[in-house]
């Protein structure tokens, strides 16, 4: 039987080969290979994207999300809230800084961590909030910027670019915004990549000039930045992807609403209702006699870089019985950040943060690429309802 991966970068790739190939063409013509015209030009098409004054393109997503706390002012002494249950950069760039990451449980149905939780970790300390955009489904930004009063939000949309929420979209709500062009994202590269947006002019011109060492005119350092400039031909390639990137989006959507609307008809799965983040949040099907606990979309504009399921009980075996069929899945994350190694000094123990480390044990990330076609999703669907009945 043929395999079905958890992501094929390749397949559907022809098709934009030739406008690629002549994109590269340009840039290795131009003789201009760091920032320069096509990274500007990129910039203010994502800029249009987004809807923000700015858009700065930087090497990667995690230098996005240094760099954006850099402009804050993050450093020794502060604390920065973000959730323990996230991929690593988003703790990883607090850190890096000298500042103190402050951890905050999620909400068992969506993933997202909780702006009430948040609310309660706020001190004088707290120089900064990252929310982030799990899954490609935006934290509840109303809420959030609600309980941060004064204090910025960054956003890490790493995963969520073309999400919005209430209308408004990823990387335009907070102080600040974060996305990575790392192939699996919504937007993939051929490479690394990244993107800082703002509304702000001021946070803007600081970004800029950290991103080449805090040069200022060059050679000329009122600061100490890095090199996160981003490549000429990153940005000329993907500005051939930005415009198909909504399709790619109605795509994943369409995958999700099928993969939801099987495993419900199937009757293995549920979206539990329950507390919710958003009036559109209802639950589907009976949660108390579901195997399979299916992602709610909080907001339509949930983008679907994953599909993550929850498996209580069995998550391990089902991944290894997709396995044997051939069938790529993943698991994101299976240690939360509160519990790694390498944060053992903030004192943290098992049980700190219990939604958290039940994520960890039960999701399952299925495969759910734009490219995936509608025999694949069956095939997952029926392999994941046998393994779990
Ligand atoms: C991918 C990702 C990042 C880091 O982006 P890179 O481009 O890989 O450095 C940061 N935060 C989240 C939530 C991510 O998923």
């Amino acid at each position: 039987m043929t395999k079905i991966p958890s992501l094929d970068l390749r397949r559907g790739g022809a098709e934009l080969d030739e406008e690629l190939v002549a994109a590269f063409r340009r840039v290795l013509e131009s003789g201009r290979y760091v920032l320069g015209p096509e990274v500007e030009g990129f910039e203010a098409e994502c800029a249009a994207y987004v809807g923000t004054k700015h858009a700065i393109g930087v090497s990667s997503g995690t230098d996005a999300l240094l760099v954006a706390l850099m402009a804050l002012d993050v450093g020794p002494g502060d604390e920065v809230i973000c959730p323990t249950y996230t991929f690593f950069a988003t703790a990883g760039a607090i850190w890096r800084l000298g500042a103190t990451p402050v951890f905050v449980d999620s909400r068992p149905r969506c993933f997202a961590f909780d702006p009430e939780a948040v609310a309660m970790r706020i001190t004088k300390e707290t120089k900064a909030i990252v929310a982030v955009h799990l899954f490609g489904q935006c934290a509840a930004m109303d809420r959030l910027r609600a309980v941060a009063g004064e204090v910025p939000v960054v956003e890490d949309a790493a995963q969520a670019l073309g999400a919005s929420w209430q209308g408004s979209r990823a990387g335009a709500m907070g102080a600040l915004g974060c996305f990575s062009f790392f192939p699996s994202k919504n937007l993939g590269g051929f490479g690394d990549g990244g993107l800082v947006t703002t509304d702000d002019d001021a946070l803007a011109a600081r970004v800029r000039r950290l991103r080449v060492h805090g040069a200022e005119p060059k050679y000329f350092h009122a600061e100490v930045g890095g090199n996160f400039r981003l490549d000429a031909l990153q940005a000329a390639l993907l500005r051939v992807k930005l415009p198909r990137l909504d399709e790619a989006v109605r795509r994943r959507r369409a995958h999700a609403r099928a993969y939801t609307e099987a495993f419900v008809e199937r009757g293995v799965g549920a979206v539990a209702g329950g507390a919710t983040c958003s009036p559109r949040c209802a639950g589907r099907g009976t949660a108390q006699e579901a195997r399979v606990l299916l992602p709610p979309a909080c907001d339509p504009g949930h983008t679907y870089n994953q599909y993550v399921v929850r498996i209580p009980g069995r998550r391990d075996a089902v991944r290894e019985a997709l396995a044997e069929r051939g069938i790529g899945s993943a698991v994101y994350y299976p240690r939360p950040l509160h519990l790694q190694e390498c944060f053992a000094s903030l004192g943290h123990a098992p049980g700190d943060f219990p939604v958290a480390e039940r994520l960890a044990e039960e999701s399952l990330a299925l495969p759910i690429f734009p490219e995936l076609t509608a025999e694949e999703r069956a095939r997952v669907v029926d392999a994941v309802s046998e393994a779990v009945s």
